[in-house]
């Protein structure tokens, strides 16, 4: 079914975010790989991206793209596709580390090093942060 549109064209922005993640890196779930494997895993990111900024830009519409570091730096062309095509790139951490589990140090480590390898891609600062699996808690504040 062919998508309608509705929507005049030019630069819209919505409220919409989205999450740069591949299938391996979902939480709560044991049967997940670890990072030590998710070289080896078959990446679908590239696909998946590419169809929904087409879908985004048949509407003129801006998101926020939270990107995993370790996502990022394996692919930078998508990461400044996003970029280019108008969207803000954020940050989702680097490898998808749930603040309350790893504590402050190894916490403050990931979410540095995926900022700087992001900024680095697009040469330019990151200023919206979201982090994994609602991990800033009471616990981890
Ligand atoms: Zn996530």
């Amino acid at each position: 079914m062919p998508v309608s549109r509705k929507l005049p064209k030019g630069k819209l922005h919505s409220c919409l975010t989205i999450d740069v993640e591949d299938w391996f890196h979902i939480l709560d779930s044991p049967v997940v790989p670890g990072i030590e494997r998710w070289p080896f895993l078959e990446s679908r990111i590239e696909r998946n991206l590419e169809a929904m900024l087409a879908v985004l830009d048949s509407f003129s519409v801006k998101v926020t793209f939270f990107w995993l570091g370790w996502l990022a730096e394996r692919h930078r062309d998508l990461v400044r596709m996003c970029r280019d095509a108008g969207h803000e790139i954020a940050s989702h951490g680097y490898a998808h580390v749930l603040a309350y589990e790893v504590g402050p140090r190894i916490f403050k480590a990931d979410i540095t090093l995926a900022k700087d390898i992001l900024e680095n891609i697009i040469g330019d600062q990151v200023r919206g942060f979201r982090a994994a699996g609602f991990g800033i808690t009471k616990k981890a504040p």
